[in-house]
């Protein structure tokens, strides 16, 4: 399966995503901070990363456009993790370079689908040399 970075700070969500995530088979790093998570993601490089968007310091929007702009972590897809389950915040994470979106309180089904479907895609796109990040 796969490995999987979570970046979250509020310790009951990053137990509940931990769980589901050993749960499914995959194996977990974590992060409580988006510096901590930067310097993981360019370390360890896993297949994906779950971004809580309210982080202290550093928001997750902007660690996903560092992300995002570095060639070394550009390639790992990157899934928005927010409570504030509104349009404006889906668009904001989509033009930060996000891959998939997930509104919180985390349902197990709904995170399994996303990330499914984004390690399916990246296995899709291996061989292609696209540089697009606009996966829906
Ligand atoms: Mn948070």
């Amino acid at each position: 399966m796969a490995r999987i970075l979570v970046i979250e700070d509020n310790p009951a969500n990053m137990k509940l995503a931990t769980l589901l995530l050993l749960n499914a088979g995959h194996s977990v790093l974590s992060a409580t901070d988006a510096e901590t998570g930067l310097i993981l993601a360019r370390s360890d490089h896993p297949d994906l990363i779950l971004m809580d968007i309210q982080l202290p310091g550093m928001d997750g929007l902007a660690a996903t456009a560092l992300l995002k702009q570095d060639p070394a972590t550009v390639a790992i897809p990157v899934i928005a993790l927010t409570a504030l389950a509104m349009k404006a915040d889906q668009e904001k994470s989509r033009l930060a370079g996000c891959d998939g979106y997930i509104a919180k309180p985390l349902h197990y089904q709904e995170l399994y689908a996303v990330i499914d479907s984004l390690m399916a895609a990246v296995k899709g796109s291996a061989s292609s040399t696209t540089s697009s990040d606009q996966q829906p």
